[in-house]
């Protein structure tokens, strides 16, 4: 199994910055695309592993596209813990699959060197 050299990341513009310099790879040990597509489910950027927003959230049934939301209907900052870890569960069935277009898993050993 393919892993990252580096990272994980601590923040999302450093991950961005990673991937432009093309120090990430997928699970097959290509470099990912340099710049990040849009996702066709949430407002953000399309990382190659599942989307949250691509699934109904076990919590609140927010529908595929829909943003999260309280009891109160009022839409909910972060997707439920739930709807993320469905998404990560999901991300392991294609792995299981061997689906070789998700990035590849952060390295296991702590603390991993960050690029100079
Ligand atoms: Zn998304
Ligand atoms: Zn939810």
């Amino acid at each position: 199994m393919t892993r990252q050299s580096y990272g994980p990341p601590s923040t999302r513009s450093e991950e961005r910055a990673w991937r432009a310099a093309g120090l990430l790879v997928d699970v097959a040990g290509r470099a990912l695309p340099a710049t990040v597509q849009r996702c066709a489910f949430c407002d953000g950027g399309d990382l190659g592993d599942s989307c949250p927003a691509s699934l109904t959230c076990p919590t609140c049934k927010a529908a595929p596209r829909q943003r999260c939301h309280r009891p109160s209907g009022h839409t909910a900052e972060q997707w439920h813990t739930r709807r993320v870890r469905a998404a990560d569960l999901e991300d392991q069935r294609r792995e299981d699959d061997g689906d070789s277009t998700l990035p590849a898993r952060w390295p296991d050993a702590q603390p991993a060197p960050t690029p100079a």
